[in-house]
């Protein structure tokens, strides 16, 4: 299920506040914070935008 544009533009990185770019690689999508280096992974359509589960690029 794919995030839509959208919901895609209201959502922001938890800790710096900057916009986030969308990566889908096969069944797998992601939004990544360049500026904090992060990654956050998007559950079945929903965006996981927890600092704690946050991963590194
Ligand atoms: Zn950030």
């Amino acid at each position: 299920m794919p995030l839509e544009e959208r919901v895609l533009e209201i959502l922001v990185c938890p800790k710096c506040r900057g916009k986030l770019e969308h990566v889908v690689e096969g069944e797998a999508e992601s939004l990544l914070c360049r500026a904090c280096g992060l990654r956050y992974e998007v559950d079945d359509g929903i965006p996981i935008l927890l600092l704690d589960e946050a991963k590194p690029i």
